[in-house]
């Protein structure tokens, strides 16, 4: 078999020298002639860059040696050949090269987790976006859900001018807190001076109605469908889902491509005005609004007429519907549940509608 060997009176770089066992006593191969050296003195060890190597040392008056096998063969051959004086050693060795191949492994287990589990987490958010963005929703406290709503909202003075001054505010506020008679939030009420036809609600109580709905609007009782459908978003924490979404996944993103600069809270308003709801969300917002206008007392006619009303307008191409997907049939939908919550008596509301929307012009 094959050293390699270091130490001695060899060169610095070392040298590869035949060797045998004799008995107890290992038979090396040296340029000026064999050397013996008994088995007694040797210390087996492992060591090398992984830790796998076998490492045989010994002292002699030619000062200190350590050989390691050349090849797995050798290794092999030094092992069977190996006396009985080295054996407990050699348990040791084995025993320490398992621990360190284990250990090895180890690390690159965790190395490869490092890197693997952020994207892990992106796949896994992906695939269940959806599901973890409701799970997430359902846990933020309200308090938190408020500091969420105020940070939209900041935004989204930014870009529009929000108003709670004025005939139409007034009214909106009125109509609002109707339908909002016993909920946990502390609802704020604006109107956007915005002529598209659209309204949204932001996590934690604050609806924006666009000077355009109101415009579009025939009759308060109109408005009062739209703001108790809005509400239901925020009841039922719709928005707070869709914001967790939106911003859950660009913050993985950002995440993961090592950008967490401003560029999440900065997309948060744009996806406020846009923030699609699904279908079932939809008409959740539908039935939970009609059963306000029921407590409220206010007719569910205006709400059903005003979504029939724009889905006819422009094609059904109008702001409000582009983020709030109707269902083909959400006017038989709304006119089954009426019958299904019994109809109630309602007061017809008393405002001067004609002023309300006059009074709009004001705004700019
Ligand atoms: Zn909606």
């Amino acid at each position: 078999m094959n050293l390699q060997c270091f130490g001695g009176p060899l060169p610095q770089g070392g040298l590869k020298v035949t060797a045998s066992w004799h008995g107890s006593v290992l038979h090396i191969g040296l340029p000026d002639g064999s050397g013996h050296v008994p088995a007694v003195g040797m210390t087996v060890k492992a060591g090398g860059f992984d830790g796998q190597q076998m490492i045989v040392e010994w002292r002699n008056d030619a000062g200190y040696w350590s050989c390691s096998p050349a090849s797995p063969a050798d290794q092999e051959q030094f092992l069977a050949q190996a006396p009985a004086v080295l054996t407990e050693q050699l348990k040791k060795w084995r025993k320490s090269v398992g621990k360190t191949r284990a250990g090895f492994h180890f690390g690159w287990l965790v190395l490869g987790t490092f890197f693997a589990l952020p994207l892990l987490a992106l796949l896994l958010f992906w695939l269940n976006a959806d599901r973890l963005a409701g799970w997430v929703a359902q846990r933020i406290p309200q308090a938190e859900e408020v500091k969420l709503g105020e940070l939209s909202l900041a935004q989204v003075r930014a870009q529009m001018k929000l108003t709670q001054q004025g005939e139409a505010a007034r009214v909106v506020r009125d109509i609002g807190q109707r339908l909002t008679q016993g909920s946990r939030y502390h609802y704020q009420w604006y109107v956007a001076d915005d002529p598209t036809i659209n309204a949204f609600a932001i996590p934690g109580g604050f609806v924006v109605v666009h000077s355009g709905l109101i415009k579009a609007t025939d009759n308060a009782e109109e408005l009062a469908g739209v703001l108790a459908h809005e509400v239901q978003h925020v009841e039922q924490r719709h928005s707070l889902k869709g914001m967790v979404h939106d911003i859950g996944l660009s913050a993985l993103l950002s995440l993961a491509l090592g950008d967490m600069s401003g560029s999440v809270l900065a997309n948060m308003a744009q996806q406020l005005g846009g923030l699609k709801f699904s279908r079932d969300q939809e008409s959740q917002a539908d039935l939970g609004g009609l059963e306000a206008l029921k407590r409220a007392g206010i007719s569910p006619q205006g709400m059903i007429h005003f979504f029939d009303k724009l889905s006819k307008q422009d094609g059904g191409n109008i702001e409000l519907l582009s983020s709030h997907p109707a269902s083909d049939n959400r006017e038989q939908a709304l006119e089954q549940r009426v019958s299904q919550l019994g109809s109630w008596s309602a007061q017809p509301l008393q405002y001067n509608w004609p002023a309300v929307k006059q009074s709009l012009k004001d705004m700019r």
